[in-house]
């Protein structure tokens, strides 16, 4: 299958530049446009291009002061911005690379090296993504790693912080794992976590929820803005669906099919509160659930002892 085609933002107050960059690159690319510099961020954040052509002259808000709040903001940071202008003095090309700009390309535009430059960039950013999905990916299941996963716990616990908003927690653990292995062979216990974790991903349906593989048989789910009773519900959703899967498990004394233990927390976390108590009142839950007879939810709503 061939890469999906990477997005450029053309930014330019004058239409015809716009047009001439588009002809240039169009075909290729999946073009977007901006007349202006709010405009420009405003697709920047929603859209994340891949590349950004930004005018240096624009009225109201020139291409440096957009620059630069591209290049301090997380979501556009790393986007690679050249810019295109008919300033050809040395101090402007300084003060474009100087606020983070990869490139500089001065009109009138001569298409062949903007059309090379382009490329060689979106290479780049190309290779840049992969390395980045990579170093947050299991390799076995796909899905998060715990990497990512400690890096979004972290964004998360913060934004709950700040919007007084439940932050919820599943931590579940597959049962009898280690007899599972012994027995059937550690090529069929890969091929489980697989299906655990596909079977995860399929129950935690938000846009803002985070499967993740938090260490060898034990998985996390992250649910933002989400209450107890709604995080029991997918736990729900996850233990009976894993075990509809049915996945034969003869040397377990839970059932004679696969079953996980799962602790459920949610906090609305208080100033000044470290993120790791919900990650220990989760873990507590689970231990809890595994020794109530394991293929079952223990939620933190009661107190923990
Ligand atoms: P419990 O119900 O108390 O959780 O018992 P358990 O046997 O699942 O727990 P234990 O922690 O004793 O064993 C976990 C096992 O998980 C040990 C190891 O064989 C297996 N495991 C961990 N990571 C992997 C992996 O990447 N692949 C495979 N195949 N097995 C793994
Ligand atoms: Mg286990
Ligand atoms: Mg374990």
């Amino acid at each position: 299958m061939d890469a999906p085609k990477q997005t450029i933002l053309i930014v330019d107050d004058t239409p015809t530049n716009i047009e001439i960059l588009s002809e240039t690159l169009g075909g290729t690319y999946e073009i977007l446009f901006a007349t202006n510099g709010p405009e420009a961020l405003n697709i920047a954040f929603d859209q994340s291009p891949d590349l950004i052509l930004l005018d240096v002259m624009m009225p109201e808000m020139d291409g440096y002061a957009v620059c630069k709040q591209l290049k301090q903001d997380a979501r556009t940071r790393g986007i690679p911005i050249i810019f295109v202008t008919a300033l050809d003095q040395e101090d402007d090309e300084t003060k474009g690379l100087g606020l983070g700009a990869i490139d500089y390309v001065t009109k009138p535009i001569r298409p062949a090296i903007v059309q090379a430059r382009v490329r060689n960039h979106l290479e780049l950013k190309r290779y840049h993504d992969f390395l980045e999905t990579l170093s947050a990916t299991d390799g076995l299941t796909g899905i998060a790693n715990r990497r990512r996963f400690d890096e979004c716990l972290a964004i998360e616990w913060r934004r709950a912080r700040r919007n007084q908003t439940p932050l919820s927690l599943i931590l579940l653990d597959i049962d009898m794992f280690k007899a599972y292995n012994d027995h059937y062979g550690h090529l069929a216990g890969d091929d489980c976590l697989r299906q655990l974790a596909r079977t995860l991903s399929q129950c935690a349906q938000r846009s803002s929820d985070l499967v993740a593989r938090y260490g060898g048989e034990e998985f996390a789910c992250l649910l933002p803005d989400t209450a107890l009773d709604g995080a029991a519900q997918v736990a729900e959703r996850i233990r009976t669906n894993l075990n509809s899967l049915n996945i034969p498990h003869a040397f377990s004394p839970v059932a004679d099919y696969v079953t996980v233990s799962l602790g459920v927390a949610t906090m609305i976390p208080l100033a000044g509160q470290p993120l790791f108590d919900l990650i220990r009142r989760a873990d507590e839950c689970l231990y809890i659930a595994k020794r109530n007879g394991r293929n079952q939810i223990k939620s933190g709503a009661e107190e923990v002892v």
